[in-house]
């Protein structure tokens, strides 16, 4: 049996209540294989169209990246539509740009529409920590806000004190659109949600086997869902079962603490509007506060998804950067969680012989992105694929050497921007 990691979301989310475990065979119009955002929003999309949906999750709902990440609901994709638009055309661009702002839009709908109770805030911000990252947020301002957001304020040094108690940053950008959630309750939320459409979640079933065809054959440890398609969404934690989706991508690890609780006041003190906060580095730090009123900070790569020995080590002395008045704190969590990084940083959706489709590969944003995803499908299945086709035309290259070979070149990639954002060039 696998469980949760220890984190702060397993400890304030009810994790007490167990889906069951497949047992014996089932049929389907549709087999999900991940119960994270991508997979719950497929399943959850594909339930209110009306398709008899089976969901397969090896471990625990929201176990993977999904249950772990910051919870920032951070608009767009991790690269922006203008470099899609030169690089693709214009019409790709465009219809990109499109869909930039509907994954945190079906969030917030959700969250509205079913009352899930997931701790949700409205609100974030980007902070420059110099000057070049500051012309970056104007650039990006300008594009959003021609793209349809209106909730956009750029802020200089001072105005982002109202937002962000910290003196390392030269300025931010703020967007109305963006917020936080406690990704694991909304996870389990969403997974209700399917159950209460009629679709059905099982835990601690891993794909052990998938039989392609006409029919696909979905195999678990102790039982087996034949359906008209299968859509993939195991991300970073994806395993042998489709060796062809792991090539072309690398998981990488991240890691967040937790403080102890610090008490309303005391946080209001470090972000007095309670929004989320992500800086522009490349290896980029991310913090905000939660609902028992704590600061959660993540930070730091470590390519290959390997564990690392000691995260508050690593965490730490960026919070304490970010935040002098916080040293010494007590950090009460620690832990690592993987995303799945591609090469040309965009997300990887397509189809394995027509009725399997697979999204993954959003590349470290990926909480709107995946939410996204789980509706194109859902339309693609239903017979119109133009959507999905938009990211699923966008070529990928494989990872030159494999995973291996492509740790170390990746880590001096990003070792060489670490150091251009260290000197604001
Ligand atoms: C620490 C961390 C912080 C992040 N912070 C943010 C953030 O603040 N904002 C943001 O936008 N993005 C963030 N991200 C990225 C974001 O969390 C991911 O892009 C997104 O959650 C991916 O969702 P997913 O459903 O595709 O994959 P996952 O959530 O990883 O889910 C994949 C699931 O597939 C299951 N699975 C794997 N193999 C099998 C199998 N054989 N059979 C059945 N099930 C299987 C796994 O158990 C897992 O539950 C962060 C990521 C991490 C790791």
């Amino acid at each position: 049996m696998s469980e949760y990691v220890s984190s702060y979301y397993a400890y304030s989310a009810d994790i007490s209540q167990p889906f069951p475990t497949l047992e014996g065979e089932l049929e389907a119009d549709v087999c999900v294989m991940g119960g994270g955002f991508t997979g719950l929003s497929s399943a959850l999309h594909l339930a209110k169209a009306g398709f008899k949906v089976v969901l397969l999750e090896a471990s625990r709902i929201g176990f993977g990246a999904s249950g772990r990440n910051g919870g920032q609901i951070v608009n767009s994709y991790s690269r922006d539509v203008d470099t899609i638009g030169s690089k693709y055309g214009k019409a790709v661009g465009d219809a990109a740009a499109a869909m930039m702002f509907e994954g945190g839009e079906i969030i917030r709908n959700l969250i509205t529409e079913h009352q899930i109770d997931c701790d949700y805030v409205p609100g974030g911000a980007f902070v420059a920590l110099n000057d070049k990252q500051m012309h970056e947020l104007t650039e990006q301002a300008k594009r959003w806000q021609r793209h349809g957001n209106n909730k956009l304020t750029l802020l200089d040094k001072q105005a982002l004190k109202t937002i962000v108690n910290s003196d390392r940053y030269v300025g931010g950008l703020s967007d109305g659109m963006s917020g936080h959630i406690q990704p694991l309750k909304l996870c389990l939320g969403e997974a209700r949600i399917i159950q209460s459409m009629g679709g059905q979640v099982f835990e601690q079933s891993p794909v052990t086997k998938i039989e392609k065809g006409q029919t696909v054959t979905v195999h678990t440890e102790k039982g087996r869902v034949k359906a008209k398609f299968l859509v993939v969404g195991a991300n970073a934690y994806l395993t042998h079962v489709l060796p062809e989706l792991t090539k072309r991508n690398m998981p990488c690890g991240t890691q967040i603490v937790t403080t102890e609780v610090l008490g309303e006041e005391h946080c209001r003190e470090l972000l007095p509007t309670n929004y989320c906060v992500e800086d522009c580095n490349y290896l980029l730090d991310y913090y905000r506060t939660t609902a028992d009123h704590r600061l959660l900070y993540g930070g730091g790569v470590v390519y290959g998804a390997r564990d690392p020995a000691d995260i508050e080590a690593l965490i730490r002395p960026k919070l304490e950067k970010t935040f002098p008045q916080l040293k010494g704190v007590k950090i009460e969590f620690t832990w690592t969680g993987n995303f799945l990084l591609t090469l040309s940083r965009l997300p990887e959706f397509g189809r394995l012989d027509n009725n399997i489709y697979y999204m993954q590969g959003y590349s470290g944003h990926g909480v709107t992105c995946t939410h996204l995803a789980g509706k194109v499908v859902a339309e693609a299945i239903r017979g119109q694929a133009e959507r999905f086709d938009v990211f699923a035309k966008l070529p990928h290259l494989p990872l030159l050497g494999g995973r291996v070979l492509q740790i170390p070149f990746t880590a001096l990639g990003a070792s060489y921007y670490t150091l251009r954002d260290k000197l604001g060039i």
